[in-house]
């Protein structure tokens, strides 16, 4: 049995023993939705994802690229690739530079 996490997405498929899963374990999300390609998953558990968003500079009259890139904990119960696009949610700080959880793999 999965909790619901109070967001709109599909829910994992298989049940796991992490506890820091929103679905399975204890943790929970509030705050902020980050949609995002994942750039790097190296590290166990961890990933680094990356969103890009046009910013308006006033004094140029243009639109300039600007990019962020935020470490996500991934559930035991999800799997995620380099490349793909992944929504993540933010919860209570995990570790010092992770605060946002995989919620779910977009496709
Ligand atoms: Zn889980």
């Amino acid at each position: 049995m999965s909790r619901d996490i109070g967001l709109k997405v599909k829910e994992p498929t298989r049940e796991c023993t992490d506890k820091h899963c929103p679905f399975h374990g204890t943790l929970a999300v509030r705050g902020k939705l980050f949609d995002g390609k994942v750039t790097g998953n190296k590290a166990r558990q961890t990933i680094t994802l990356q969103k890009e968003s046009p910013t308006y500079y006033n004094k140029f009259k243009r639109y300039a690229r600007s990019k962020s890139t935020i470490h996500a904990h991934v559930p035991e119960c999800i799997d995620v690739e380099s490349g793909d696009y992944v929504r993540t949610a933010e919860c209570r700080p995990i570790s010092k530079s992770v605060s946002f959880v995989v919620v779910e793999v977009r496709t």
